[in-house]
């Protein structure tokens, strides 16, 4: 085309000189086709109408489309260039050239009211083609606000057999919610993703429509692909169909016929499809049950899903991130951490449980040592508690709920319970005493080893003292007694001490009790030890 002669119509000249556009045919329809990178073959082509003014030059879509759709002339704009597509089919068919579907884009307006669907039939008819060579475009704003009229657009158009794709999938972000309304068969990336560097923020988004779309069996043909790297980040990340200047830009029938004759042409695979499907899904619904538990009346929660020895987690909720002590901006970090960071030792853990509950289809539990790095409060180790269940499959992907705690400070005081207890029992055995600890806030007793060989007792006692007060450890004439030292305990008393005839035998023991105070001074815990009294140990004996 010649640039001098190009200049770009205001809104009034645009609507002045539509009329005569149609009467002299200056609109025409470009293809831009779309490949399966992998194959490198042709898997459809989009229908793109250029407008070329005898005076002004090539009039961009961008700018007259936006017109027509604000004074009413789409419809006629949409008709017109579904007949040439028709027309276009029509002689391909006829001249024996291998065709693929033709990508059509429908204005949100076309389908307000009217007869649009009824008109787009009769002159499929016309031209008698198959339906199976449309794919229509809609877009994702002609969609949101739960609009029951589009929904009720897309189910007619099903019914009489059309494809229908999604455009300009994600553009918003409201994306995701529409899936759950709108059953649509692919859907089409838009290229603002595929804008400056590829990964950070956009590839995120990316990365999780993808997976998602897998999920559902829905394909996803990327638009805008320019460079090869954007391809390749595509393919790797589950995307294999692209459409955009790398492969081609929209071009004119004959050079579209030619690309057709020359290249081979293949068909579209959907995702995956999962065998338990139904489950997986409602995780992505975000307004089921399912849904509104997994963000709100649980834990910690995350889907994750594994295969061969990868594990990916797809979404967390809010307390997952609380759990670890992450803010929203880091829930990235936990997203796309490979294997969830973990060493070799924990990995192996991790995904023997993933097996185990594969296997028994129940939940399966396991405790790992996971690293988080936070920007803020720098590296940390977490000692977190896994349950987890299979919710999907396919036949190399596992889906899994998990559920989470962050036991750290758990084990943490255990670890350090286990250790003072170890102390005390080793120099109980040394010293030749019994000993106990009570703990003056939950009345609970913890016996030394020997205690529990010697008299019987087991491990934890509660509401200590009565149940040795019952079986006559202590005696009746001194249970009162021994009850006022916990009370005088519980007051604040740091030591007490006597000699108490222990046991059925009234053996006499040294009882002393010895109490430890908190920062603030309240008394919570008490060392008792009994030593037998000399005389006593002859006794004994
Ligand atoms: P769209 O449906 O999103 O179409 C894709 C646009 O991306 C096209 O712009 C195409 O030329 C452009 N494109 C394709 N590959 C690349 C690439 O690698 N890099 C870049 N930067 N751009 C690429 P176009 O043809 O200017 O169309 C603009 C919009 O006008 C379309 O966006 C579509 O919404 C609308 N449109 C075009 N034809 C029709 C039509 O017949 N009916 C209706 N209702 N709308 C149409
Ligand atoms: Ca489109
Ligand atoms: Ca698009």
């Amino acid at each position: 085309m010649d640039n001098s002669k190009r200049y770009f119509m205001n809104k009034n000249e645009i609507l002045e000189n539509t009329e005569q556009a149609f009467e002299e045919e200056q609109f025409l329809v470009y293809f831009q086709p779309q490949y399966n990178y992998t194959s490198k073959k042709i898997i459809g082509a989009e229908a793109l109408v250029r407008w070329f003014h005898p005076l002004y030059g090539m009039q961009s879509p961008g700018d007259f489309i936006p017109v027509y759709e604000s004074s009413g002339y789409i419809t006629r704009l949409d008709l017109y260039v579904f007949e040439k597509i028709c027309a276009f089919l029509r002689k391909c068919i006829d001249k024996n050239v291998r065709i693929v579907p033709i990508s059509f884009n429908v204005s949100r307006y076309d389908v307000y009211g009217g007869n649009f669907i009824e008109d787009m039939e009769a002159i499929r008819k016309r031209y008698d083609i198959p339906v199976t060579y449309f794919r229509i475009e809609i877009t994702e704003s002609s969609l949101v606000g739960g609009n029951e009229y589009m929904i009720r657009i897309v189910e007619s158009l099903h019914s009489l057999g059309y494809v229908v794709e999604m455009d300009d999938f994600g553009s918003g972000y409201s994306s995701l919610n529409v899936l759950k309304d709108v059953e649509v068969d692919i859907i089409k990336l838009d290229m603002i993703f595929m804008r400056g560097k590829i990964g950070g923020r956009g590839g995120i988004i990316i990365n999780s429509i993808i997976k998602m779309a897998n999920w559902l069996g829905t394909p996803v043909i990327a638009e805008g692909v320019e460079t090869i790297d954007q391809a390749e980040y595509l393919q790797s990340i589950g995307c294999n169909y692209i459409q955009g200047y790398l492969f081609s830009k929209p071009v004119p029938e004959n050079e579209y016929i030619d690309m057709l004759k020359s290249s081979k042409i293949c068909e579209m695979k959907s995702g995956m499809k999962l065998i338990d499907k139904l489950d997986a899904e409602k995780f992505w619904n975000y307004e089921s049950i399912e849904t509104l538990v997994f963000n709100s009346l649980v834990g910690g929660a995350a889907v994750i899903s594994y295969e061969k020895g990868k594990i990916e987690t797809l979404r967390v909720n809010q307390n997952y991130l609380k759990e670890l002590g992450m803010n929203m901006e880091q829930q990235e970090v936990v997203l796309y951490q490979k294997n969830l960071g973990f060493d070799k030792q924990n990995a192996k853990i991790y995904i023997d449980t993933i097996k185990r509950a594969i296997k028994s289809k129940e939940n399966e539990t396991c405790r790992t040592w996971r690293p988080i790095h936070s920007p803020c409060c720098g590296d940390d180790n977490l000692y977190i508690e896994s349950t987890m269940r299979v919710i999907g499959h396919n036949e190399s992907q596992t889906l899994l709920y998990v559920l989470i705690r962050n036991i750290t400070d758990d084990y943490r005081s255990f670890q350090q319970l286990a250790e003072s207890e170890k102390k005390f029992r080793t120099a109980s055995e040394q010293a030749n005493i019994y000993c106990w600890e009570y703990n003056i806030g939950t009345k609970e007793m913890r016996p030394c080893s020997r205690c529990m060989r010697d008299l019987g007792l087991p491990p934890l006692i509660e509401n200590y003292p009565e149940p040795v007060i019952e079986s006559g450890l202590f005696p009746a004439d001194y249970a009162d007694m021994y009850r006022d030292w916990h009370k005088q305990l519980a007051e604040g008393a740091d030591h007490l001490e006597a000699i108490i005839p222990l046991t059925k035998d009234r053996i006499p023991f040294h009882v002393r009790y010895t109490a430890e105070f908190d920062e603030v001074g309240h008394p919570y815990k008490a060392y008792g030890s009994a030593t037998l009294v000399v005389d006593g140990e002859d006794k004994n004996k």
